[in-house]
């Protein structure tokens, strides 16, 4: 399973994520000013009404020295003007009254605060609402102290510590405010604007990078199902960029291999894959399919008798096809008929699905007859053998031929039931690629079969003998051929073989030669065919092996006679051999002109010092004429 990472979800949460913490820092900043600017504007009231007191102070205590005290109430609306003062009042405390009376204007206790200053002696600052708008009202003692110039206890009969009385101050705060807040106003647009630009930025670098995660998942998810046609979008720049490229180009290759894969799978099984199928899977299933074929090839190729294949392919065709119903028809050539050799599953049962007379006229079966496959799933009627729908049961046929030699040589009938048609049907391509294994190697075995029936084997070696070749030849040929195979022709001639004779009479070089011919069946395959072509020369037809590969197993055979210890009642003796190798049709489409080619290099072999392996080249030839 591919992780689901990145969501339109989670693009939207991510975005009001930054918002939102931007958000939350912008009022946390405005609060934070709003509450710095307060405090400072009040701070700085504060800080003026104290400055305007102290000038109070000493503008009275100087007017009364001077002897101007009676234009108090002017002295205190100029200062008041003078520091931006909405109201300004002196209240004398009660040792001042005592002493010099309450004062022009009843300068004693105004209100509960002056009241509570005189009595405390502890300056109070309360922010009010005023008629213009918000305002401080300072309440400032003045205190009795001894250092002070000039000395407030040199006038005033009062002790030291004594309040002596208060001035009360009004001052608004609506300017400060007001530039306060023009300020908080300046500072939030510029972090507004900052935290804005930032988003911005962090949307731009983190939109492409969360696109292309996005796209690549859904590419990863489609082509592990089999799609590799997707292509992400390139982003113009940035990381992102290099990663679709990336991912780009990883799909081409993906693409491009699979689908080579593909094509060469479906030549090798000759069949076309359905596009709509996972292509991932399908390939699979078909090289799985290719590798079981060809198993079961060289299992067949190491069977010795056709009846051992014909049981092998039956428990092929039950086990890995699960196919129940089918039967394998061996068309007899020499009689024009066909034998049951599976019915059912079962080895050598009675047929009972077709009409009898395919039995003893071959050629009433329509697929023996045209060699090609019959359909009776999507044509129930095609063949008019098949008897097995006579009851209506709805059971229908699929006819596959082996060929051999160009003939249906065999022919496996697939029966189906209603349910199991359409399975079946599909089943086919799969199975025709075992059918064409098999047939040539049931092809090779029919030939040994009918060869060792015949007289064309030498007696002494038991080899085919020069007849065998004469008389097979054209089947041969034109199965390399139909096949677009190679065979390897060898020519072999023991090394001075004469002096065998010579040595150790006629009797001792027969012995060789059989020890020779047994070198020969032990060390190549059954399937190639083995001629004593002449006294001492032997030929063979190395089948499907080009002319490197008769080089290969040349060179055994040499290595393999040189070590032979060949006992003769003298003792034990060793011999060699030279060899020449062509390649038909490689060398030359003409069979006989191939072997008269591996002759040419036989004798090169033995020019060139004997007991070695010649393939031949056209310039042997050249130099032979
Ligand atoms: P080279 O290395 O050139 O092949 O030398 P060679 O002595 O083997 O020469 P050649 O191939 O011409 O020898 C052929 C001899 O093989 C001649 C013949 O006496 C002998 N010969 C042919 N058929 C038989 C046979 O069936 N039995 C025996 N014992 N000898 C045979
Ligand atoms: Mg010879
Ligand atoms: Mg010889």
């Amino acid at each position: 399973m591919v992780m689901n990472i990145f969501k339109v979800d989670d693009r939207t949460r991510a975005t009001l994520v930054f918002t939102g913490l931007g958000g939350v820092l912008l009022v946390a900043l405005l609060a934070t000013a709003l509450y710095s600017f307060r405090e400072f504007s009040l701070m700085g009231a504060k800080e003026r009404a104290r400055t305007a007191a102290e000038i109070v102070r000493v503008s009275l205590t100087e007017s009364m020295v001077n002897g101007t005290i009676d234009k108090r109430a002017e002295l205190l609306a100029r200062i008041g003007r003078g520091a931006g003062l909405a109201e300004i009042r002196v209240v004398r405390g009660a040792g001042v009254v005592k002493q010099f009376g309450k004062g022009l204007q009843g300068e004693t206790g105004h209100d509960d605060i002056d009241d509570a200053v005189l009595a405390s002696g502890a300056p109070q600052y309360l922010s009010i609402d005023g008629r213009d708008g918000p305002m401080l009202r300072a309440t400032i003692p003045y205190i009795a102290e001894r250092g002070r110039q000039p000395a407030c206890l040199q006038c005033h009969q009062v002790a030291e510590g004594d309040v002596l009385g208060v001035v009360t101050l009004e001052i608004s705060l609506a300017e400060t405010r007001k530039l306060a807040l023009t300020w908080v106003a300046i500072l939030v647009s510029i972090a507004g604007f900052f935290t804005i630009a930032t988003l911005f930025l962090i949307r731009r670098q983190y939109q492409p990078m969360a696109e292309v995660a996005m796209n690549v998942e859904t590419a990863v998810r489609r082509a592990a199902a089999g799609d590799f046609g997707m292509r992400l979008p390139v982003p113009a720049d940035g990381v992102a960029r290099h990663i679709a490229h990336g991912v780009n180009r990883l799909m081409e290759t993906l693409a491009f291999d699979i689908n080579t894969i593909n094509s060469k799978v479906e030549q090798l099984m000759e069949y076309d894959l359905p596009r709509s199928k996972n292509m991932l899977v399908s390939t699979l299933e078909m090289v799985e399919g290719l590798v079981d074929a060809g198993r079961f090839k060289q299992a067949i190729e190491e069977d010795e008798t056709k009846q051992q294949i014909y049981v092998r392919l039956a428990r092929v065709i039950r086990e890995t096809f699960d196919i129940e119903l089918f039967s394998i028809y061996e068309v007899v050539n020499s009689k024009n008929h066909m034998r049951a050799v599976v019915v059912d599953g079962v080895i050598d049962a009675e047929p009972h699905w077709c009409d009898q007379e395919i039995l003893v006229r071959a050629s009433a079966c329509r697929a023996r007859r045209t060699g090609h496959a019959v359909d009776g799933i999507t044509e129930p009627l095609v063949c008019s053998m098949f008897k097995g729908n006579a009851d209506g049961s709805g059971m229908k046929h699929f006819c596959l031929p082996m060929l051999q030699s160009g003939n249906a040589g065999c022919v496996v009938q697939l029966v189906a039931t209603p349910e199991t048609a359409q399975l079946i049907r599909s089943l086919v391509s799969f199975l025709r690629v075992y059918l064409r294994e098999t047939a040539p190697v049931l092809e090779g075995k029919r030939l040994m079969e009918s060869l060792r029936e015949s007289s064309l084997q030498d007696a002494m070696t038991g080899l085919y003998n020069r007849r065998f070749i004469e008389a097979y030849v054209e089947t041969l040929q034109a199965s390399v051929i139909r096949k677009g195979s190679h065979l390897a022709v060898l020519m072999f001639d023991v090394d001075h073989f004469k002096l065998v004779n010579d040595t150790y009479g006629h009797d001792a070089g027969d012995k060789v030669l059989v020890a020779v011919a047994a070198v020969l069946k032990e060390t190549l395959r059954k399937s190639d065919i083995l001629v004593r072509f002449g006294g001492e020369e032997f030929l063979a037809f190395l089948m499907d092996t080009t002319g490197d590969g008769g080089m290969t197993a040349a060179e055994k055979v040499r290595a393999a006679v040189e070590a032979r210890k060949i006992p003769l009642p003298s003792g034990t003796i060793q011999k060699t051999i030279s060899i020449g190798v062509a390649d038909f049709p490689a060398d030359s489409t003409d069979f006989w002109e191939a072997v008269k080619f591996a002759d040419t290099a036989l004798y090169t072999a033995k020019e060139r010092g004997r007991n070695r392996v010649v393939r031949f080249t056209p310039d042997l030839w050249k130099a032979g004429t």
